[in-house]
């Protein structure tokens, strides 16, 4: 159950607000993209759901739970950023397992999560590996097992094939779009890429400047966007 909502959520660094009060629903199982220019608060939104920021006014739930105030361990929220920094010197394996450090799980049982993890990214065969020895795919692969192996009713994405080149992007987008359907999870993803956006959303919301242009369908953003802002932004390729 992770049907999500922002009420009146915002936040101010320093007296600034960058995020103002905003209203937001997201669907048990939905796939939501947040496109903006790079600046307009879409990783503040992120941090707010997961509970790496708190919020400076308004409440979130979470499966109908007020989370506002809890941790991110408490939050049944996972999240994969673009520098997926993997532990070196630990093994594919121990790292999509350092995912439940503090679980309390057996190591036996986070080794058996750790696995059906890699099954579902195609890792079975590098399990014994160090980062070192994977490509570029493979490490952000990874870095997904680590949000995976939490079991988390929603994923939370922010730009995590940024630092992929173009083939290799697209490769991951079908994956992680497999992977939604797989999991049936909630997934809110941040990207600048309009083709990500609009091949893997349910819903796009558009931000500019901390505030919701529009949200809707690729279709209707396209077809019948709001302003001249989101026409331009969902209608030029970058
Ligand atoms: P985006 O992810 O869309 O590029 P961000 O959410 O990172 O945007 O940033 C939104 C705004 O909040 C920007 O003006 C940024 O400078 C500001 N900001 C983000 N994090 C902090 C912080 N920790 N302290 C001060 N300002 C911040
Ligand atoms: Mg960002």
């Amino acid at each position: 159950m992770s049907d999500l909502t922002l009420s009146g959520v915002t936040k101010s660094f320093d007296g600034t607000e960058v995020i103002s009060p905003t209203d937001l629903g997201i669907e048990d199982g939905e796939f939501v993209v947040f496109v903006g220019p790079s600046g307009c608060g879409k990783s503040t939104m992120l941090r707010m759901i997961a509970g790496l920021e708190g919020v400076s006014g308004g409440t979130i739930t979470l499966g109908g739970r007020d989370v506002t105030q809890l941790p991110p361990v408490e939050r049944d929220v996972a999240m994969v950023f673009q520098s997926y920094a993997l532990y070196p010197h630990m093994t594919v394996g121990e790292n999509i397992a350092f995912g439940l450090r503090i679980s309390g799980m057996s190591k036996s049982e986070r080794r058996a999560k750790a696995r059906a993890a890699a099954d579902t990214l195609q890792l079975t065969d590098y399990l014994a590996r160090k980062p070192k020895a994977l490509s570029g795919g493979q490490r952000q692969r990874v870095a997904i097992g680590r949000a995976i192996v939490k079991e988390p009713g929603l994923f939370l994405f922010d730009e995590p094939l940024s630092n992929l080149d173009a083939e290799l992007r697209v490769q991951m987008r079908l994956e992680i779009a497999a992977l939604h359907q797989r999991l049936g999870a909630t997934m809110i993803y941040v990207t600048h890429d309009q083709v990500e956006a609009m091949t893997l959303a349910d819903k796009i919301v558009v931000l500019r400047k901390g505030v919701i242009e529009q949200v809707g369908t690729p279709i209707d953003l396209y077809t019948n966007p709001a302003n001249a802002f989101v026409a331009g932004f969902i209608g030029s390729p970058k």
